[in-house]
C-alpha cells in the first residue's frame, strides 16, 4: 500500500507538459494560459479623474473649506489632457503653463488629470459661483481638500513587468477583460486534455431504456467521469463501457492510445477479484505501473501506470464514491499540473463532531459546512459513508481529508477542506 502523498508524488512526477498554442484573445475565452504574462504597459495608462468633478493645483497644500477658484478650463474622458484651456468654452484662461493655486479646471471621470494639478475634488462639493459661456468660470469647493483626492495614478491596477495570470489560469471574464485592457492580443494558451472512460464491467448497463435483468446494474461511473471531465475543460475522446474481457479492452485501449490521448481512466476490475483484469491488461499494454493499492479510504485498489508513450492510465475501483474520490485526488491534481497550476490549497476547517477512523489509512469524506460552536464555519462528516452510497454525495458541500496516525479525529481538530 503506497500512501497517498508518494503516491501522488509519482502521479506528479510523471506529467508529460501539454505543448501550448497562441491564439487571439477573443478565441482565448475559457482556455488556460501556458504560462505566466506579464504586463507590457501600465495601467492606468495616465493618471486620470476617478469623478466628474474639477481638479485643482492645492500646491500640496491641505486647504480647508470654502475655498474659491477660477477655472481656466475643461477635459473630458478621451480628450489628450496636455491643455484643458483648449477645451474651455468662453476663453477664461490661457493655456495651461505652470499653473499656480486658485486655478481649477472641470474635469470628467476617466479625463487625464492635466499637468500641474494634483487633487480632484467632487461635483457635489463644489457651488459654482460664475458661469460663462454656459462653462462654469469661478467655483466655490466647499469641503477642505488635500493633494491627491480622487486621482487614479497612473499604474496603479498594474505596472510595467507587473504578473497579470499565472501559468495555468483560466481566461475567465477578469482575465480577459486585464488582457484587453493591456493590449495583450495573443494569448499562449493550452490545450484541453484529452481524455478517454473505460467503465468495465460485465454488469453494466448503460441504455436507460432497457430493463435490467437479474444480476445487472446500470453504470454510473462513466456518466459521473464524464460530467466530471467537461467541469474540468477537458475533451473526452470516448467513455466506452467495456466487460470484464481483456482482449476487447486492449484493442479499445490501442486504439486511444494511437489518437494522442493525455489519461484513461477506467472503473473497476482493479482489485483481487478473479474476474480484476485491469492490472494483468495495463502490463500486457506495455504500461509501467507507479503503484498498486494507496492507503486511503475509499478507493484502496487504485492502480496508476505509465502508459507507452507517456500517458496516464488511472485505474479506479468501481464503486461509485471510490470513483470521486479517485477523480478528485489523483486525476484532478495531475490535470492541474498538466495546466502548469500550482498545488491546490485546502480550507482548513474545525471538525464540528468526532469521527472514528483507521490509523494506516488517509480517509476523504464528504461533509456539509455547519455553524461551528464559536459561530464560524464547521466541516460535518455526512452519516453513513460507504463506497457504494452516492447520497452522501449529493449532500455534500465539500471533502474532508482525515489523516493517517489517527484512529479518531476529534471534534473540533482542524482538517483540510477542499471543494467538490
Ligand atoms: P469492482 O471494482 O469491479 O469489483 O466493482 C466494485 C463495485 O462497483 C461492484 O459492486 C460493481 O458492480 C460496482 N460498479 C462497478 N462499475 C460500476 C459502474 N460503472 N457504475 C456503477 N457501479 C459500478
Ligand atoms: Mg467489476
Amino acid at each position: 500500500m503506497t500512501p497517498y502523498d508518494e503516491a501522488l508524488k509519482l502521479i506528479l512526477d510523471h506529467v508529460r507538459p501539454l505543448e501550448a498554442e497562441t491564439v487571439s484573445l477573443e478565441r482565448a475565452g475559457g482556455r488556460f494560459v501556458a504560462r505566466k504574462l506579464e504586463s507590457p504597459t501600465a495601467l492606468p495608462p495616465f493618471a486620470n479623474s476617478a469623478m466628474d468633478g474639477f481638479a485643482l493645483d492645492t500646491g500640496g497644500r491641505e486647504i480647508p473649506a470654502a475655498s474659491r477658484w477660477r477655472v481656466v478650463g475643461s477635459v473630458a474622458a478621451g480628450d489628450e489632457g496636455a491643455d484643458p484651456a483648449r477645451n474651455a468654452g468662453g476663453g477664461t484662461g490661457r493655456a495651461n503653463g505652470g499653473a499656480t493655486p486658485g486655478r481649477a479646471v472641470e474635469i470628467m471621470t476617466g479625463a487625464p488629470v492635466p499637468e500641474g494639478f494634483d487633487t480632484v475634488v467632487r461635483v457635489e462639493d463644489v457651488e459654482v459661483e460664475e458661469e460663462g459661456a454656459g462653462h462654469p468660470s469661478r467655483i466655490r469647493v466647499t469641503v477642505p481638500v488635500g493633494p491627491g483626492q480622487n486621482i487614479r495614478p497612473a499604474g496603479k491596477d498594474f505596472d510595467v513587468g507587473d504578473p497579470v495570470v499565472a501559468p495555468g489560469h483560466r481566461i475567465d471574464p477578469a482575465a480577459r477583460a486585464a488582457l484587453a485592457a493591456l493590449g495583450l492580443g495573443r494569448i499562449p494558451v493550452l490545450p484541453a486534455p484529452r481524455a478517454a472512460i473505460f467503465p468495465t464491467g460485465a454488469e453494466l448497463v448503460t441504455d436507460p431504456d432497457r430493463e435490467l435483468a437479474p444480476g445487472q446494474i446500470r453504470n454510473s461511473n462513466g456518466p459521473y467521469l464524464e460530467q466530471a471531465m467537461d467541469e474540468l475543460d477537458l475533451s473526452v475522446l470516448t467513455n466506452r463501457p467495456m466487460g470484464d474481457q481483456e482482449a476487447p479492452f486492449l484493442e479499445a485501449l490501442n486504439e486511444v492510445l494511437a489518437r494522442d490521448v493525455d489519461l484513461v481512466v477506467t472503473t473497476g476490475a482493479v482489485s483481487m477479484g478473479r474476474y480484476d483484469f485491469i492490472p494483468r491488461a495495463v502490463e500486457e499494454a506495455g504500461a509501467r505501473i507507479l503503484f498498486h493499492k494507496a492507503a486511503i479510504r475509499p478507493g484502496k485498489p487504485v492502480l496508476v501506470a505509465v502508459l507507452p508513450g507517456g500517458a496516464l492510465f488511472f485505474g479506479l475501483p468501481g464503486n461509485p464514491v471510490s470513483v470521486a474520490v479517485g477523480f478528485r485526488f489523483f486525476v484532478h491534481p495531475f490535470i492541474r499540473a498538466l495546466r502548469r497550476q500550482s498545488r491546490e490549497v485546502a480550507w482548513r476547517l474545525p471538525l464540528a463532531e468526532s469521527v472514528g477512523k483507521r490509523p494506516d489509512l488517509r480517509y476523504f469524506r464528504a461533509v456539509e459546512v455547519v455553524e461551528g460552536d464559536d459561530g464560524g464555519p464547521a466541516a460535518r462528516v455526512l452519516p453513513d459513508q460507504q463506497s457504494f452510497r452516492l447520497s452522501p454525495l449529493l449532500a455534500a458541500d465539500a471533502w474532508c481529508v482525515l489523516p493517517e496516525g489517527l484512529d479518531e479525529v476529534p471534534a473540533g481538530a482542524r482538517v483540510d477542506v477542499l471543494p467538490l
